[in-house]
């Protein structure tokens, strides 16, 4: 769910920029005529770099080689060095006179990077040796047993792996540890990386890094974080209850490994970062709640092709009255591993020609994990078709939660009655199963919240200097206390790195999107069944078919980013506002059965 990105195409015209040669003029002679030149010169550039960075890339991902990898460092070196030179460009016409259209352009462009690079040569220098030391440094990680003998060695995939399966609370404790063990090494880069982008961010107006990131969202910086904890204040009550209910499980299961009462340990929630417990699920079943189906088992059975899978996954979209996907993307897209290359096969969307030319690159298997992650994939696809026609700047969804919020919005839909529809089950549970689902759905996207903002709560702080590299770690643990209820399984002190050990900080890729995502994707899911007309409990209800729901989602899409979110917004949920409550009337049935099975139990930490 949190890192299949949809990569280079859109990436790469805002969050990288993609450029070439730019219209130049002195400050304080600029003209509106200039900045609509320089606006011209940047979207076409975009779009030519843009393109030859997307094809760079997918042949790069889709056949791994030394040259391949050099051709696609070097069209990303393009796009990164022109994306930088236009952001502080853009500053030139800020005080021009300008149609609100060409002046939101240039708005994004100044908040298009990511990463802002310090005007001076050396400086610059060393902050692209220490992310590329800080990418290579978390890629190779590995924990070993016995540096003796390193075919004991363990990558993340490994570490994943054990830590997905309950049992041993020492032998979870000790892959945990070790994985931990890649953060220090990162430490120092990671502070001279601070100072260095803050620098950058600086020379651009922002008054740091963090800022910078919060500055895209259409609002004030402050404005936006006060936005999120409404939103986490609305859900957290639901949040406390599935805590306090696996913490139970749990004590039942390791007796006081884990407490009856206060944070559970990290290491025994089924994930390296306790950000997704379902692999906790059956310590946590509900009894007499099975659906009494597997659709993996069912795909299984029926050894459903690859191909036949996407096609299910795009008649759902072409149900809703989408277009059906142009022929190369069945032509040109990877669905099955290749047996005589190396690729990358974790998930992605692309849209190579930022038009038509759009395609994904997945490992198909015959699971329920990846037909979810197939709608996933595709809702990026139609979102890059329905905004095609908009200027090159306006060419993304309406903020970075968006994008990723849609194929998820449609998995939504994937109730058993629609399997049913579609003849994959032959007759839907009855509603006494609903509880099994929904906890299983609670286990990924309710734990996920709490992560899913405290990790650029951290980074903000870090970034604005009110955590200073002296605290790191005690802050990163104090935060993850507060928001998740987790706690290290035993004392964490500045000897270790501990927000290292997760891709995206070392990878600095924001990670408040993956938040507004989980939130959103309930709001969408609520307002789209509404507008179908179904009346069911909102869990049971499914878009398929529905051509208004269609016009609905269509609507955002086609807006792309050309205006700002919250009239995106209000174009599909009829509310400017972003609004968690889906996400309480989504697990109503669930919730009600918890308050049951908590009564007279501690709950929260
Ligand atoms: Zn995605």
């Amino acid at each position: 769910m949190t890192n299949k990105g949809w990569l280079v195409a859109v990436a790469c015209s805002l969050a990288a920029g993609c450029a070439g040669n730019s219209a130049s003029s002195s400050p304080g002679t600029v003209t509106p005529t200039d900045a609509k030149r320089f606006l011209d010169t940047v979207n076409d550039t975009t779009l030519r770099l843009g393109i030859q960075q997307a094809q760079a890339g997918w042949v790069q991902q889709t056949y791994i080689t030394d040259d391949t990898e050099g051709i696609a460092a070097r069209a990303n070196q393009a796009a990164n060095e022109a994306g930088a030179r236009f952001a502080k460009e853009s500053t030139k016409y800020d005080k021009v006179e300008l149609p609100a259209d060409q002046r939101r352009q240039l708005t994004i462009l100044k908040t298009s990077l990511v990463l802002a690079t310090p005007s001076d040569p050396k400086e610059s220098d060393e902050l692209s040796k220490i992310m590329a030391r800080l990418e290579s440094a978390y890629g190779k990680g590995k924990w070993c047993p016995d540096p003796a003998k390193p075919e004991t060695c363990k990558n993340i995939d490994d570490v994943t792996r054990i830590l997905a399966v309950p049992g041993d609370e020492k032998t979870l404790r000790t892959a945990w540890e070790g994985w931990h063990t890649v953060g220090p090494p990162m430490r120092k880069d990671y502070q001279r990386f601070v100072e260095l982008s803050n620098k950058g961010a600086k020379e651009l107006g922002f008054a740091d890094t963090g800022a910078m990131w919060r500055a895209k969202y259409d609002m004030p910086p402050d404005e936006f974080t006060k936005e999120l904890d409404r939103l986490w204040d609305q859900v957290r009550p639901l949040y406390l209850k599935l805590h306090a209910y696996v913490r139970l499980k749990l004590h039942e299961k390791y007796g006081d490994a884990v407490p009856a009462q206060g944070p559970i340990p990290a290491h025994l929630l089924g994930n390296i970062w306790a950000q997704d417990w379902s692999n906790i699920y059956l310590l946590v079943a509900p009894a007499h709640a099975d659906p009494g189906f597997s659709l993996t088992d069912i795909l299984k059975k029926r050894k459903m092709p690859a191909l036949d899978m996407v096609r299910t996954g795009e008649r759902f979209y072409t149900s809703l009255g989408f277009a059906p996907l142009p022929k190369t993307f069945f032509e040109r897209s990877l669905f099955v591993r290749p047996k005589d290359r190396e690729v990358v096969c974790h998930a992605s969307a692309w849209d190579v020609d930022f038009v038509e030319d759009v395609r994904i690159k997945m490992c198909i298997e015959p699971t329920a994990e990846d037909f979810t992650t197939i709608h996933h994939e595709l809702g990026h696809n139609f979102y890059q078709r329905a905004y095609k026609d908009l200027p090159v700047l306006f060419r993304d969804s309406a903020n970075d939660g968006f994008h990723e919020a849609i194929g998820d919005t449609i998995a939504l839909s994937v109730t058993p009655e629609y399997l049913v529809k579609i003849g994959l089950l032959d007759k839907a549970p009855d509603p006494s199963r609903d509880i099994g689902l929904l906890m299983t759905r609670a286990l990924e996207k309710v734990a996920f919240l709490p992560f899913g903002l405290l990790i650029d709560q951290w980074r903000w702080k870090v970034f604005a200097g009110e955590i200073t590299p002296a605290q790191y770690n005690k802050a990163w643990w104090d935060l993850r206390l507060k928001y998740q209820g987790v706690a290290a399984p035993a004392a964490r002190g500045e000897e270790f790195f501990d927000p290292a050990a997760k891709y995206h900080v070392p990878d600095n890729t924001p990670y408040t999107r993956y938040f507004l995502a989980a939130i959103l994707q309930f709001q969408f899911h609520r307002a789209l069944v509404k507008t179908a007309g179904c009346t069911l409990p909102l869990n049971r209800c499914s878009t398929y078919e529905s051509k208004a729901a269609g016009d609905r989602l269509n609507a955002m899409l086609s807006m792309g980013l050309s205006k700002p979110w919250p009239e995106a917004l209000e174009a599909l949920a009829g509310s400017k506002q972003m609004d968690a409550t889906a996400i309480l009337d989504y697990f109503a049935p669930l919730s009600k059965w918890l308050d049951e099975q908590l009564a007279g139990k501690p709950v929260g930490w």
